[in-house]
């Protein structure tokens, strides 16, 4: 720890710190417990586009997951290979679209009617033909926070079931679109495993009706979802991927010619990012103790959006335990990132680590109150 405490001493605070090691591991563990069945797993950039990062996932052989022609861009930066490349999203502007098109990712995951007619009519443009999955909306509802379920029926994620006939009809009409496969993407978070066997029931009913219909799918899409420990991330730094790549491999009905993807965001990076905040004063409440620290919303803003309660440690005191409120210094009530969470004895200078934040962390930063664009640093740093 005293070490570790030199080091951060150089940096300016608040900062984002990379344990490249734990991520290093996390990703042996995916491609072995992936590999037992031949799956395919695309890393979720939203999740984290550090180019860093990016690189590291890319060297362990994984394709990417992207939302935006933006992460397409960085991820070919990366050096993923374009073959690899997956690109999602309700609200593809033509200008993404394009980017896709022009760097031959290997899969559009339309989500609409009118998105398969706008890709077709741009393909047609370029003379290409754009390899499609339908991204299916299987109406279950995983228990998950409202705003990080995606799965179900009134949501603007996905084609309804219902609407599958009215799709395979404009489809015939679409020349340049080549179905290609169907995928799926339940939500975040999740670490019921029921969920991900309903999710392979609710495939294998879908996959028979394509098959009633003599429609050949080569692609099987689960998407991503898999949940991290929040809580214990000493105890737990590596979700159990084994459990999870074992629940599609006993429960979902691959037909021989079939190759089953994922797309894991959360599972992947979350555990090897800590922020790093300076505690700039301490103020006395009536019964506990406010920290007051030089992190806030802008920084890490999962707290307030999604009332996330993420571990926070003092580096630096191992003195007897109280009961403190961690704040930001942002002018919003919702800016702070634990309420009476027991510290060790806090004083103005401490540094203070927010565990499990390397997904959904540092992506979305932002510039609100002028701050300055906060910094990350590496394990592996020299
Ligand atoms: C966000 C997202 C993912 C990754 O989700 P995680 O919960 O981070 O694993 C995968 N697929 C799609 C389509 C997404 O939008």
């Amino acid at each position: 720890m005293k070490e570790l405490i030199k080091k951060f001493e150089q940096y300016q605070t608040p900062f984002y710190w990379y344990d490249m090691e734990l991520l290093g591991n996390t990703l042996r563990v995916i491609k072995e417990e992936s590999s037992k069945y031949g799956f395919q797993v695309h890393y979720a950039v939203k999740a984290n586009a550090n180019l860093k990062i990016l690189k590291k996932i890319k060297e362990h052989g994984f394709g990417s997951d992207c939302v935006s022609g933006n992460e397409i861009l960085r991820s070919a930066e990366a050096g993923f290979a374009s073959d690899k490349i997956v690109f999602a999203g309700v609200g593809k502007s033509d200008e993404e679209i394009n980017i896709g098109l022009e760097n031959d990712i290997f899969a559009f995951n339309a989500e609409s009617i009118p998105e398969l007619e706008v890709i077709d009519e741009l393909a047609v443009l370029k003379d290409k033909a754009a390899n499609v999955a339908l991204r299916l909306n299987p109406n279950l509802a995983a228990s998950t926070h409202e705003y990080i379920s995606t799965g179900l029926n009134e949501n603007k994620f996905g084609i309804n079931l219902m609407d599958m006939d009215e799709v395979l009809k404009v489809l015939e009409g679409l020349k340049n679109i080549k179905l290609c496969g169907i995928h799926f993407h339940i939500g975040s978070q999740i670490t019921d495993m029921d969920n991900f066997k309903s999710l392979c029931d609710k495939v294998n009913g879908i996959q028979d009706w394509f098959e009633s219909k003599n429609i050949k799918l080569e692609h099987i899409n689960v998407g991503g979802g898999f949940g991290i420990d929040y809580e214990n991330p000493d105890k737990n730094p590596i979700p159990d991927f084994k459990a999870y790549f074992k629940v599609f491999a006993d429960n979902l009905q691959l037909r021989p010619y079939q190759q089953l993807h994922f797309e894991l965001g959360r599972s992947v990076v979350a555990q090897c990012g800590s922020l790093v905040a300076k505690v700039l004063y301490v103020k006395n409440g009536v019964e506990k103790k406010f920290a007051i620290v030089d992190a806030g919303i802008t920084e890490l803003i999962r707290p307030a959006l999604y009332k996330a309660r993420h571990e926070i440690h003092n580096i630096c005191s191992e003195e007897v335990r109280e009961k403190y409120d961690v704040v930001g210094p942002i002018c919003e009530s919702a800016d702070f990132f634990r309420k009476n969470i027991m510290l060790p004895t806090t004083k103005r200078g401490d540094l203070l680590a927010i565990r499990s934040v390397g997904a959904y962390g540092q992506v979305m930063t932002s510039r609100y109150n002028l701050r300055r664009i906060v910094e990350a640093h590496y394990s592996d740093d020299v």
